[in-house]
């Protein structure tokens, strides 16, 4: 975003869907909400907790400051077009697991 008119933790009235990992926000889950101009465009992006807190990674880690929507796995900062296979160090995070059974099922 070039500027960020509003940031917060808003719950959600109906399903969204991630701009990070493309799955769904459940109705009644807690979500982050950053509306700003990017590139002249007005955006409103959601984001799962635990994807927001993965773009904050991807950002700091690995200097992530734009991506393509749907790009990424879910609560993970490695983008899905890479193996999670290859990259056993992430089975710590609590999402590995969800990411893998959802790349088997293709
Ligand atoms: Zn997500």
């Amino acid at each position: 975003m070039d500027w960020t008119i509003s940031d917060r933790e808003v719950t959600a009235r109906k399903p969204h869907t991630c701009i990070w990992c493309g799955e769904q926000i459940a109705k009644g889950e807690n979500y982050r909400d950053v509306s700003g101009k990017y590139n002249g465009d007005f955006q409103v992006n959601k984001y799962h907790w635990e994807c927001s807190t993965a773009s904050l990674e991807a950002l700091h880690k690995h200097d992530v400051r734009e991506f393509e929507p749907h790009e990424f796995y879910r609560g993970l900062s490695l983008p899905r077009d890479e193996r999670l296979e290859n990259y056993p160090e992430l089975a710590a995070n609590p999402w590995y697991i969800h990411n893998l059974r959802r790349e088997k099922r293709g």
